[in-house]
């Protein structure tokens, strides 16, 4: 047999034959080295072994048992569920996904090791936890208390003989017959000064650690890698960018601006001036704009972005003005339409929800360049709206959009200056490191006379009291809003749902008030009516799912409640929080939660009360979530990582941007193994290309 190195093919692996090698290739893993990188999803630890008895919710436990029972429950929505029992009691594990593979796979009496979060739902529950048949190699290695990694699990992969004792027999082959080292693209001196592991110890223990300790040692080497990589990217986006000139200038200051901002119902508060000229300054620059305006909720940072959009239109440039959901467009539209129109800026709104033909209009009028300031939604990006000049993009809630998304807007314009927006102030280090490429304004002020908002958590006993309390304040001309988790009855959970609850109330409690209601499935023309009656004092209270989470800005409503705050992250409960307490009235908030409460839902309610500050909301947020939830960023797929956890991997964030800037400072001064470093980085070079590691 040849030698095993890294860059052997799989078919060179005892048991990968050419049907479970052309699979692996469908997965883009070809050689030796790629399977490395194929990392364990999970590990089946002996040492962590629970009696089903002693199981409580949110812990992460293994458990060993016996399949009583399995079979399809068909509700709204379909699950597979399996009762599995030891001596001590029986718990049941439930999937929503996979299905196919998981209902060919349990035969009653099967004696499983299973892996998970317990959750409980009408008694204790996993959810899609990770399992292994014991009764051949892997009963022996987990009573021999080995740590077992375990590898995904699909019906396609179990398909191709994949399933993850396989890919341990893989793994475990490779690591006895791989007759080279693993190489490192890491100088010796970053690794000393990082105490990281090498890359060569990080991938065998990832794949076969001895304990826990070790598992998390080679998953912060592995994180570090993935942040040098990430990062090295947003270094290279800010160069680039130096290097591009835009070829549209701006006039000086006009009258009518002046005008326009000294007969504001306010005046800017320091802050804002601040970032106003920030940004205006920028304009005036060679190259485009990238800059992020940050603020917590409630700051004030839509004015800025309007004196800024005027401005440009004051020199023809048009201005694209996004905002992530319908709701928010419309209000950016709704309130300052007019105020523009009367100084001779035109403007429009573009959302996909309107009429073919108003749609229409609006893309010959943007062609035309008759439109100055294009408020709208995602619908902005569409191939059919095209600008005459677009010179300004302004990205409301950008956390909400991709960097895809983004850069499509900005391709309607010919480098076109960017101003994007976030209500998500982030800590230091993660700003530097994820927007790295952008000048970053802060608002770290609010208005003056706002007053803070009492918060307080209660479970739902307290609901009579608080309804009265609305109708009191109602009363007295006040406004509520009243938050639902979800949007209709679901067979699924017992979660309180809006379209119950609207009947419900509306009919009893609430029925000498004007009650509305907006979710996602009610039609964009009443809800825009909806929102617009409660804007205009028509309606006192708003029953609402999360659709009204970002931007809406009522300053009569002074009261909210949610319901099922237990569910809610910590961001989004700011977030929602953001509605309320925007005038000189003080406001309340009522989050009510309902029983059983897990340990951490109880610490994130315990923290929401205590600050309204979204600065600690945020570095807490980052905390107590697990890995890349981080606010929107998940969901915004910005960053696909694997092995990072933000809230706890800061310090090395810290020491991978320090490395780069080492890199891109003294690119011409580097010493062969940073050079090499470089090179690895810059051409994404294999981690086996050996002749070219110098020292
Ligand atoms: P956010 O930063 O969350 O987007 P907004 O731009 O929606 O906040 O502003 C929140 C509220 O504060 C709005 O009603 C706005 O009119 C008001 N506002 C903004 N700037 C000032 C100011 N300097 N003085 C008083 N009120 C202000
Ligand atoms: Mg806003």
């Amino acid at each position: 047999m040849a030698e095993l190195k890294l860059h052997s093919p799989l078919q060179y692996v005892k048991g990968v034959g050419p049907k479970k090698a052309a699979f692996l290739q469908t997965m883009g893993i070809q050689s030796v080295k790629d399977i490395l990188f194929y990392f364990p999803r999970s590990y089946l630890d002996r040492t962590s072994v629970t009696d089903i008895a002693k199981l409580s919710p949110d812990s992460y436990v293994t458990i060993i048992g016996r399949v009583k029972s399995h079979g399809m429950l068909y509700g709204r929505k379909k699950r597979y569920e399996v009762i599995l029992q030891d001596d001590t009691g029986a718990i049941t594990l439930t999937w929503f996904h996979g299905i196919r593979y998981w209902e060919k796979l349990f035969k009653k009496n099967q004696v499983y090791a299973c892996s998970g979060l317990v959750g409980s739902y009408f008694g204790m529950q996993m959810v899609h936890p990770d399992m292994e048949r014991l009764e051949d190699e892997s009963d022996k290695m987990i009573h021999a208390g080995r740590i077992i990694p375990v590898y995904p699990q699909t019906a396609e992969l179990s398909k191709a003989g994949l399933n993850s004792k396989m890919m341990r027999r893989i793994t475990t082959f490779i690591f006895e017959n791989l007759t080279e080292p693993i190489p490192d693209f890491l100088p010796k001196e970053v690794l000393q000064t990082t105490r990281l592991l090498s890359l060569d110890q990080a991938l065998k223990t990832i794949h076969y650690p001895d304990n826990r300790e070790e598992i998390e040692k080679s998953r912060k080497r592995l994180s570090f890698d993935e942040l040098l990589n990430f990062q090295y990217m947003v270094f290279l986006r800010k160069e680039r960018k130096k290097t591009i000139t835009k070829t549209h200038t701006y006039k000086p200051i006009s009258k009518t601006y002046e005008k326009f901002k000294k007969e504001l119902p306010f005046s800017l508060t320091p802050a804002q001036e601040k970032a106003l000229n920030e940004i205006l300054s920028d304009l005036n620059k060679k190259f485009p704009m990238s800059r992020m305006l940050q603020g917590d909720v409630g700051c004030g940072k839509t004015v800025v972005a309007i004196l800024a959009a005027l401005f440009a239109s004051q020199s023809n440039h048009q201005v694209a003005f996004m905002a992530p959901t319908e709701i928010l467009a419309e209000q950016h539209f709704r309130n300052w339409n007019s105020l523009l129109e009367k100084i001779g800026v035109s403007s429009r709104l573009l959302t996909s929800s309107q009429k073919a033909a108003e749609k229409k209009k609006t893309a010959e009028l943007c062609q035309t360049g008759e439109v100055d300031i294009l408020f709208g939604t995602h619908a902005l990006i569409y191939d059919s709206i095209n600008f005459k000049q677009l010179g300004l993009v302004i990205i409301d809630e950008q956390h909400r959009f991709g960097v895809e998304q983004r850069s499509r807007l900005c391709d309607k314009g010919e480098n076109p200056d960017l101003l994007v927006m976030t209500a998500t102030p982030i800590p230091r280090t993660l700003a530097l490191t994820l927007y790295g490429d952008l000048e970053i304004s802060t608002i770290d002020t609010l208005p003056k006379g706002r007053q803070p908002i009492k918060t307080v958590w209660r479970t739902g006993d307290v609901r009579e009291k608080v309804y009265k309390y609305i109708l009191d304040d109602v009363k007295k001309g006040g406004q509520t809003y009243i938050v639902y988790p979800l949007i209709e009855k679901s067979e699924m959970t017992e979660l309180e749902n809006v379209e119950d609850a609207y009947k419900r109330l509306s009919s009893s409690t609430f029925k000498n008030i004007s009650v509305g209601m907006v979710h996602g499935k009610i039609k964009p023309k009443e809800r825009d009516d909806i929102i617009r009656n409660f804007f205009e004092g028509s309606i006192n209270v708003l029953m609402a799912t999360t659709v009204i989470e970002v931007g809406l800005d009522n300053p009569n409503a002074t009261i909210m409640v949610i319901e099922h705050a237990e569910r809610f992250g910590l961001a989004q409960l700011h977030q929602l929080r953001g509605r309320i307490g925007r005038g000189k009235k003080k406001s309340t908030l009522v989050a009510i939660a309902h029983p059983p409460l897990t340990e951490i839902a109880t610490q994130r309610l315990e923290y929401f009360i205590s600050t309204t500050d979204g600065f600690k909301i945020s570095e807490a947020d980052l905390h107590l979530r697990g890995p890349g939830e981080f606010f929107g960023l998940r969901q915004s797929g910005e960053m696909r990582f694997q092995n990072v956890r933000l809230g706890e991997d800061s310090e090395l964030l810290e020491h991978s941007r320090i490395l780069l800037e080492k890199l891109f400072q003294k690119k011409n001064e580097l010493d062969s193994a940073y050079k090499y470093l470089h090179t690895y980085l810059s051409e994404k070079i294999d981690i086996d290309t050996v002749e070219l590691k110098g020292a």
